[in-house]
């Protein structure tokens, strides 16, 4: 799950992490009161779960696409600016009254970046900052990583810009530092990260004491990953997070209800939302024409490798997981269902501890209680096959039967193709 910048901050703040000053609107008029009392400088932010808001543009709802392919073609033309002609995501103001313009001209608009897609995202509300002023920015992040088996520090003296570029255009730029999970946090690796920002003397102290408040809050919110781009140096010679990302592994929110009380649904896939709360836990959007049910994510995997061998395009990663409720099947065709682009649906089960009956008992309850007129693939293996297919005969519903997953795969595709 991901948190909007101003939530980020907040939990941040709580860890110990130097955050610049802000708070959020939803309102022109808030953002001016919230820049008074800030001093009148402020930055105004839009608050969106995607980043490049500052090189991003707002536009109105017809005309992302055009903006989108503008900016992926020329962006130097084309990019947001903090000051200027171009409006982007993120304004500087120097009053209260640039605050409240730029806050008017963020909110209602919907904002294009390289990492929204061309639908772009509506903004409903602004992060008003206090303006930093900016000697230099840097890099630095920490996420769970399967390669170091723990927490890993990503950090770079070039922060500010897309952190690929800088990997692809300077790798020797990205220092990689991991936290030893046994030990948890030690001061080296502070002062290690510190050193190779390029920071010395009292500001190095600052960069370890904030990149023990990272590793604090991804520990304290089993965050996958926070990301601060651009960590800056500020003129008065502090050290703060400028923005902020945090990302919650899904799996640890049922203890952090607090944090799932911030998640924005407005902002995440509507069928993964509806996935969610049908509880299809792992079901991921995707953009075929074929949905796709399979216990066991590896095996999903292969599935959706087979039906784009068998000249198919996936609708949609979906592990079920092990299945001893039919209801789980009925919910999950539910949400296939749902999406308007399938045509055909493949359900790969290899019985182990899910049983083959249930899942056929959930094929038929759906057809029950739905009117499903997508041609359906089933390929079916393992416990209880012989009762599983005992029911499905018996039901007299309308499915393909396969035994082998290839020839389900080109089935599937041909029946996709004929819908
Ligand atoms: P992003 O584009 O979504 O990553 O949003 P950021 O919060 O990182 O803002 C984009 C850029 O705007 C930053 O890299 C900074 O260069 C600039 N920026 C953001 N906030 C401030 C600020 O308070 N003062 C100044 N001078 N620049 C800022
Ligand atoms: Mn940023």
């Amino acid at each position: 799950m991901k948190l909007h910048e101003y939530q980020a901050r907040d939990l941040l703040d709580q860890n110990g992490v130097a955050v610049t000053k802000g708070r959020v609107a939803s309102t022109p008029a808030e953002a001016r009161a919230i820049a008074e009392e800030l001093g009148g400088k402020v930055v105004v932010k839009a608050q969106i779960h995607a980043g490049g808001r500052g090189k991003g543009r707002l536009v109105n709802e017809g005309e992302t696409a055009a903006m989108y392919e503008k900016l992926t073609t020329d962006p130097a033309n084309n990019a947001g600016q903090v000051r200027g002609e171009r409006v982007g995501g993120v304004r500087l103001a120097d009053t209260a009254e640039e605050a409240d313009a730029a806050a008017a001209a963020i909110l209602g608009k919907h904002l294009v970046s390289i990492q929204t897609g061309p639908e772009g995202k509506l903004v409903k509300n602004v992060l008003v900052a206090e303006q930093a002023d900016i000697e230099k920015e840097y890099y630095l992040s920490v996420m769970v990583d399967g390669s170091v088996a723990g927490h890993l520090f990503i950090a770079s003296a070039e922060g500010g810009t897309e952190i690929e570029e800088v990997a692809a255009r300077n790798p020797d730029a990205i220092a990689r530092i991991g936290v030893n999970p046994g030990a948890g946090w030690e001061p080296y690796v502070g002062r290690t990260i510190a050193a190779r920002l390029g920071l010395t003397g009292d500001q190095a102290d600052q960069a370890a004491k904030l990149a023990e408040g990272l590793y604090r809050t991804a520990v304290a919110t089993d965050a996958s990953l926070v990301e601060i781009n651009p960590l800056a140096l500020l003129s008065d010679g502090r050290v703060a997070a400028v923005d902020a990302k945090l990302t919650i592994d899904d799996n640890a929110l049922f203890r952090h209800k607090d944090i799932e009380a911030m998640r924005d649904k407005d902002e995440e896939a509507p069928l993964e939302v509806m996935a969610q709360d049908l509880g299809v836990a792992n079901f991921i959007k995707l953009d075929g024409n074929i949905g796709c049910i399979v216990n066991g994510a590896g095996l999903a995997m292969a599935t959706m490798d087979t039906i784009k061998l068998a000249g198919g395009e996936p609708a949609n990663f979906l592990d079920i997981g092990t299945v001893n409720d039919p209801q789980r099947v009925v919910n999950a065709l539910k949400v296939i269902l749902e999406d308007k682009a399938v045509e055909a649906i493949l359900i790969n089960i290899f019985g182990g501890m899910a049983r083959v009956d249930t899942i056929a008992e959930g094929v038929i309850e759906a057809h029950k209680q739905m009117d499903i007129n997508v041609p359906m693939v089933l390929r079916l293996v393992g416990t209880n096959l012989a009762e599983g297919e005992k029911l499905l005969e018996e039901s007299g519903i309308d499915v393909v039967r396969s035994k082998e997953l290839g020839e389900a795969a080109k089935r599937v595709v041909e029946v996709a193709g004929a819908a």
